[in-house]
């Protein structure tokens, strides 16, 4: 029998408790304790459904493009349940000096496809819009270092992109500052591109007919995929499936330490367990910590990795108190208009199903890699704050009827130039270390789908199947 233990009941962990389980089922001879420091399985996943509007407190949904997450929920029979982001009324938004402005169409990403869009649109001005022309001349150029996304947006558009669309952009996903994310990192397909075509809009033409060419025929996938029940319903379908007596919740794993061949894990009930194999779905720096009687370098490897904290603000209204808002998905705010609100979603426009036609919701994204300081502040302070914002942005002054606030201390890693090195590091010790695995959004993508692929890739890892792609969980 191996006995796995598995440390964090986020959707890493328990994506990786479910691998483990199939393979019990089938015959396997294994056993898995799922250890949880909190009272609550789910990590930052965690919906509410308050008067008929579902309030999503992490994430409200997936990247349909990543396709581990909706294939786990096919799997787990609730691909019923998937729902589509409404792309119909898909404008994003950015604040300019209190202005909404929406972003051109054509814009892919970052990366302008079509002239007059562009070249008509407020959002840039002239000395942008003629960057833009003169990239579609940029020659290819090998990438020799990794350098910030704000670097390589900037030698492309100039500076102006990088204020008014990419900053605001990573920052919505990735809590982070674009003059401290990796491009490799979070813009692999970029770099590549710019290998390739140099310029990135030739480049973007061209996957896009390619794209297109592929699509025929076939109906588009919308953008983001979620739950009509909320994020909740996954972390739930999962728990399902888990033998109850083998999770543990409010119990933290102190340490980790090697006897013989055996993993013994602290726990925080006083009790000493011994264990065949590990799995960290833990933020890494916890991680790094716990292996530091491990693997000293791989310990510090992890450690190393930088998590930024965010707090989200959700606010129910009436939908009559709505209608001075315009339509599309939100607005994103850059770091120069100087104020605390990054994003806000329009949650009835985005996902109709999680609002009744009578209500509004309007979900708030605050903090981020420069503003850790806003989990200092009281729900008091943060709701004036909020609310302060969207009048002067949207001119919203009505009171909302619900407001729930939820604050998320180090839970988005951060990926600053030099991490794939660092992940390239963390494979290699992980894939020489027996019965050691580790999962979670620190190493090659942050969002759920890539915690459900890690999760259930570490699991297979310390079990030995398919070691090559398993153990790396690329
Ligand atoms: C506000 C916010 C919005 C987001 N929006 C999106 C989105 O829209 N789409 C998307 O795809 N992704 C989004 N993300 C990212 C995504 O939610 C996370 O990457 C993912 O949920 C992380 O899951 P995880 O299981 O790896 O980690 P976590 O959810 O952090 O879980 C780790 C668990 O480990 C536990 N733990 C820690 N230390 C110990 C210990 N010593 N012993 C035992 N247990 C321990 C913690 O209590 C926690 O429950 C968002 C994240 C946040 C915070």
């Amino acid at each position: 029998m191996t006995r796995v233990a598995i440390i964090g009941g986020g959707i890493s962990g328990l994506s990786a408790a479910y691998a483990l389980e199939k393979e019990r089922v089938q015959g396997r001879e294994v056993d898995y304790q799922l250890f949880e420091s909190s009272s609550r399985l789910g990590g930052a996943c965690y919906s509410e459904i308050v008067d008929g509007c579902v309030i999503e407190a992490g994430p409200d949904s997936f990247v349909s493009e990543k396709p581990w997450a909706a294939a786990l929920c096919r799997e787990l029979g609730i691909g019923d349940q998937l729902i589509g982001s409404n792309d119909n009324d898909r404008k994003t938004w950015i604040v300019v000096r209190n202005r909404l402005i929406p972003l051109p169409d054509g814009l892919m990403f970052l990366v302008p496809t079509k002239i007059l869009p562009t070249a008509f649109s407020p959002l840039f001005s002239w000395g942008t819009k003629f960057r833009m022309a003169r990239e579609l001349m940029h020659p290819p150029r090998p990438m020799q270092q990794d350098e910030t996304v704000a670097a390589f947006i900037e030698r492309h558009f100039g500076r102006e992109m990088v204020d008014r669309l990419a900053d605001p952009m990573l920052s919505g996903i990735y809590g982070g500052d674009t003059d401290q994310l990796s491009v490799r990192a979070t813009l692999g397909r970029f770099v590549d591109m710019e290998e390739k075509y140099g310029s990135l809009s030739r480049a973007m033409l061209v996957a896009n007919k390619k794209m297109k060419e592929a699509m025929k025929d076939r109906p588009k996938p919308p953008l983001f995929t979620s739950l009509k029940n909320g994020m909740q319903q996954l972390v739930d379908t999962l728990v399902a499936r888990l033998t109850p007596q083998w999770i543990h919740l409010d119990t933290a794993i102190q340490s980790i330490e090697k006897r013989d061949s055996k993993y013994v894990l602290q726990l925080s009930t006083g009790e000493a367990q011994p264990f065949d194999a590990v799995i960290l779905a833990t933020p890494a720096n916890i991680a790094g910590r716990l292996l530091a009687n491990i693997d000293t370098h791989l310990s510090e490897d992890l450690a190393s990795i930088p998590y930024s904290s965010s707090a989200t603000v959700i606010l129910v209204y009436d939908i009559a108190d709505l209608r001075n808002l315009p339509g599309g998905h939100g607005f994103l705010v850059p770091r120069s208009e100087g104020r605390r609100m990054r994003a806000c979603t329009f949650v009835h426009n985005k996902f109709p199903h999680r609002a009744p036609p009578d209500k509004g919701v309007l979900r708030c994204f605050m903090g981020g890699a420069n503003d850790a300081a806003i989990l200092q502040l009281s729900d008091e302070e943060i709701l004036a704050i909020v609310r302060r914002e969207l009048r002067e942005i949207v001119r919203l002054d009505a009171e909302p009827k619900i407001v729930r606030i939820y604050r998320w201390r180090g839970a988005m890693a951060q990926y600053p130039p030099g991490h794939l090195d660092r992940v390239d590091r963390i494979e290699r010790a992980i894939a020489a270390i027996p019965g050691l695995g580790v999962a979670g959004n620190a190493f090659r993508g942050i969002g759920v789908p890539d915690c459900v692929r890690t999760g259930t890739a570490a699991a297979q890892g310390v079990l030995g199947i398919k070691e090559d792609t398993a153990k790396t969980a690329r």
